[in-house]
């Protein structure tokens, strides 16, 4: 019994993988617009993107050790930001999907998702997102 639920935890930690990788893919494959309406307001594109062919994320040059890497970062990062999130009002949270910082800090090219992607937006609406990962 215990053979099998290790293997059924490593197929589900495996699939949990795979899962994080597609949507990082899929993510990568919006417009800068796309993804703000995506980040802000959890509303996908009507048309979704085309998947990205092989070889055409910075994914995909990376090798699997490198992407567990990430993906057990990104696992902590959701992890934290969950934590963070408790005893924040809407407003807090909501400063926070669009600045990805809380209001308490000031933004800053540095670390202000939403200032970069206004500038962008300013320059070209419709570039790939991917530059922003
Ligand atoms: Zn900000």
């Amino acid at each position: 019994m215990a053979n099998l639920k290790s293997r059924v935890e490593r197929l589900e930690k495996e699939q949990q993988f795979r899962t994080w990788l597609g949507f990082e893919r899929f993510l990568e494959s919006l417009t800068v617009e796309q993804l703000e309406e995506l980040s802000l307001h959890w509303r996908f594109p009507e048309v979704l993107p085309e998947p990205l062919p092989k070889g055409a994320s910075r994914l995909d040059r990376l090798d699997r050790k490198t992407l567990l890497k990430l993906w057990e970062e990104s696992e902590r990062d959701t992890a934290r930001i969950m934590d963070e999130m408790k005893g924040r009002s809407l407003d807090e949270r909501r400063f926070h999907m669009d600045h990805q910082h809380w209001p308490e800090q000031a933004c800053s090219t540095a670390n202000c998702r939403k200032r970069r992607l206004d500038m962008e937006m300013k320059e070209s609406p419709s570039a790939p997102a991917s530059k922003y990962f």
